[in-house]
């Protein structure tokens, strides 16, 4: 027999071995191999055995990696659709596959030193040994360390007791579970409303039923009880048998949102382990999560992005909540999307896809309107709850009645004065961190610019710095303008950031308690269920926030939610930036009156006739829907076209800027034959210069992605490009900028 291998380093081509006598039963498809190349030893997958080979004199396989077989054939499978489709390597897609903390040659299970008892007689013991005795019988595997602290004793002492053969001190498997320290009540299902039933029926209908699954998009407005629904259709899929994948954005995957549902499902009729894998985890946690995973004792698994991979043996479901996220977009090669991964995958399986959102993207709603996917909704919020009423405030008045642009309207100040005394809370969104979003010189019109970056640094002051949101190039910030021929001291900050926010409405609101959430306030791993938990616990009044606070947080006091500058990203060079808007204003208004109290919701807005903010206003997805799906018709945009993007980036522009028209040319060539392809560029990318790469763009428009797909696989296959520029092909690209 032989087999052919995927090596791990990239060549992008795959070789066959012979099957050595001794490993024949242990080679299998997916399994992990250790193989001769180049008179080096390298590590390998298994994608197929063979009967014979086109090659002559193959070399044999050294090595089989593991007892198991770490990807299985569908994942293999899913792997060579994406590599095709997203144009990479077969290695490339592979290594999406398997975590870093997987790939290494070493078990990376953790040992650790145990102390048990073993059956003796303790009386020739002086009465401290005895004590010492009593308590390692109190139970069953006593790690060493925390043993040593209960007892108050040392090693020595311990191997005292060892000798006289009654105990024994001997490494053993110690499986890390980050959520060790939590306790977590159990819950039991819900009566489900007549809305979520109707959604939930169809779902548990294609589970038990044998053939084509169609996904299934389910529309549900915030505080609907979307969850209620993953759980009850995650729970049938255990009692037949599955196991079920939970995809969530990596920003909303939450202490609070991962106990909901191991609160479910770790006791009751069939507990089971849940996994999660996330981005925090160390190697060491994500390591023994995924072997839960592979070993089939974890059957569920709760993750990010690359959670759509996770090796769950027998596969029911995929759940993608908030299917409209455009973090589920993996912006390195593979430039996979999760959520479109996912429905891939549930069919090579034999799986149902749900994909739920408050604000589904045009894509899916679209693919409902094709009759690709089945549609689901759950038009109000669970118990009659009211949707929170919003009001646009336009700020070309406030900035007109007060000299210069306020940050807050005297509408949202009274609001917020009014939570204050009635003791409710309120959340405060802003989309970007930082104090200013640039520094200017009023004298000489000097703008603190990155070295690297086409962009203006944005000044922290609690830090006292000015920082690159793009590269985090960091300098201190200057007293004075830096311009030798100015030195101006009366240098000015433009623009608002959260820590502006924060620290006006310290000063509108002495009384009240502000706290700030974003990535500058969150340096350790605590800090965010930390605060959160001070939110919850009334402990803090207002909470101000990056898209942090947007999503998936549910607080039932909180019947305030103001929007600073609605219209920051609205006017960005990028087709998604209506829907973006649309998607982050319905989100976070959604967080507002998920109690008793009804929710009010204030937009600040300079352009506050936008559709995509009027829409949000009347919480009206089906007319943001209808208005784009005609604008994107028109100019032949996704979801009624596809689109790739070529991004050619490199030190030197001239360079550059040749080669893209070199690629241009060559892909001109190369697609003569494919109908209906439209080739835009090359041009510079709206972000020129990024990290001290210069950027130049082709963009291309097509009704067929995958014979395009084919072409520019054939294409970079044979580009000869200078050493110093890069190219990237990204298929279905989430930002054009
Ligand atoms: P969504 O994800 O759609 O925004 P959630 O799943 O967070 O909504 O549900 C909002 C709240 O409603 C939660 O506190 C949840 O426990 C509660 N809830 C959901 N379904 C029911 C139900 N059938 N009966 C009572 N409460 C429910
Ligand atoms: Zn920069």
């Amino acid at each position: 027999m032989i087999a052919r291998v995927t090596l791990e380093m990239a060549v992008g081509k795959e070789f066959d071995y012979s099957i050595p006598p001794e490993w024949a039963g242990a080679v299998t498809v997916g399994a992990r191999v250790k193989i001769p190349f180049a008179r080096r030893e390298v590590l390998g997958c298994v994608t197929a055995l063979l009967e014979s080979s086109p090659h002559p004199n193959l070399k044999p396989i050294l090595k089989v990696i593991g007892q198991q077989a770490p990807v299985t054939p569908e994942i293999l499978r899913l792997t060579r659709w994406m590599a095709e489709y997203y144009c990479c390597a077969p290695e490339i897609a592979l290594k999406a596959a398997l975590p870093d903390a997987v790939r290494k040659e070493k078990a990376g299970w953790r040992e650790q030193l145990f102390v048990r008892a073993l059956p003796g007689d303790d009386a020739a013991l002086t009465r401290r040994q005895r004590e010492i005795f009593q308590l390692v019988r109190a139970q069953p595997d006593w790690p060493l360390q925390s043993f040593l602290a209960a007892a108050k004793t040392t090693a020595p002492m311990l191997r005292k007791l060892e000798d006289k053969g009654l105990l024994v001190i001997a490494p053993q498997i110690s499986e890390r579970d980050p959520y060790a320290r939590e306790t977590i009540l159990p819950t039991t299902p819900l009566t489900l409303n007549p809305e979520q039933r109707a959604a939930l029926d169809p779902i548990l209908a294609a589970m038990e039923s044998p053939g084509k699954k169609p996904p299934f998009l389910l529309y549900g407005v915030t505080g609907s009880g979307k969850t209620e629904v993953y759980l009850q259709a995650i729970a049938r899929a255990l009692e037949l048998g599955r196991g079920a994948i939970v995809l969530v954005p990596e920003i909303s995957l939450t202490p609070q949102t991962v106990e909901r549902f191991k609160a479910r499902f770790t006791s009751g009729p069939r507990p089971t382990l849940v996994a999660v894998l996330h981005s925090h985890l160390s190697g060491g946690e994500r390591h023994d999560e995924w072997h839960k995973i592979r070993q089939g004792r974890a059957r569920i698994v709760i993750g990010a992005r690359s959670a759509v991979f996770a090796p769950v043996a027998s596969l029911g479901l995929i759940i993608v909540d908030e299917e409209h996220e455009h973090s589920y977009k993996q912006e390195e090669a593979p430039r996979y999307h999760a959520r479109d991964v996912a429905v891939v995958r549930a069919q090579i399986e034999g799986a149902v896809a749900v994909l739920g959102s408050a604000t589904p993207s045009m894509e899916s709603y679209h693919n409902v309107d094709k009759g690709k996917y089945r549609l689901l909704e759950m038009p109000s919020r669970v118990d009659d709850r009211k949707m929170p009423i919003v009001r646009v405030v336009d700020m070309r008045l406030a900035a007109r009645q007060e000299k210069g642009t306020p940050i807050f309207s005297p509408q949202l100040k009274e609001a917020i004065t009014k939570r204050l005394e009635r003791s409710e809370q309120t959340l405060l969104f802003l989309n970007r961190r930082g104090f200013a979003s640039s520094l200017q010189c009023p004298l000489c019109g000097y703008v603190a610019q990155c070295p690297n970056c086409s962009l203006s640094l944005t000044y922290h002051r609690q830090a006292q710095r000015l920082k690159c949101h793009i590269c985090s190039h960091d300098v201190p910030a200057p007293l004075v303008c830096p311009d030798p021929k100015c030195r101006n001291p009366a240098i000015r900050f433009a623009g608002v950031g959260t820590e502006r926010v924060e620290a006006t409405l310290s000063k509108l609101f002495p009384k009240a308690r502000v706290r700030r959430m974003d990535s500058d306030t969150l340096k350790r791993k605590e800090d965010y269920r930390n605060i959160l938990g001070d939110f919850r616990t009334g402990k803090i009044d207002i909470l101000v926030g990056t898209q942090m606070i947007a999503k998936g947080l549910h607080f039932p006091n909180v019947t305030l939610v103001g929007i600073v500058h609605a219209d920051l990203a609205l006017h960005l060079p990028d087709f998604r930036a209506g829907e973006r808007t649309f998607q982050l204003l319905t989100q976070v208004a959604g967080r507002a009156g998920r109690g008793d109290v009804e929710g009010e919701v204030f937009v600040q807005a300079f352009t506050p006739f936008h559709p995509a903010i009027q829409y949000a206003r009347r919480h009206d997805f089906r007319g943001f829907y209808e208005q784009e799906i005609d604008f994107r018709r028109q100019l032949n945009y996704p979801p009624l076209g596809r689109l790739a993007l070529i991004l050619l980036r490199g030190k030197n522009e001239d360079k550059v800027k040749l080669s893209a028209e070199h690629v241009k040319n060559e892909l001109a060539k190369e697609t003569a034959s494919l109908r209906g392809l439209v080739i835009s560029g090359p041009a510079a990318a709206p972000l020129a210069r990024a990290e001290g790469n210069y950027r130049y763009q082709i963009m291309l428009r097509t009704k067929q992605m995958s014979a395009l797909s084919g072409c520019l696989a054939l294409l970079s296959g044979r580009l000869a490009l200078p050493e110093d520029v890069t190219m990237t092909i990204d298929v279905d690209p989430a930002s054009l900028i």
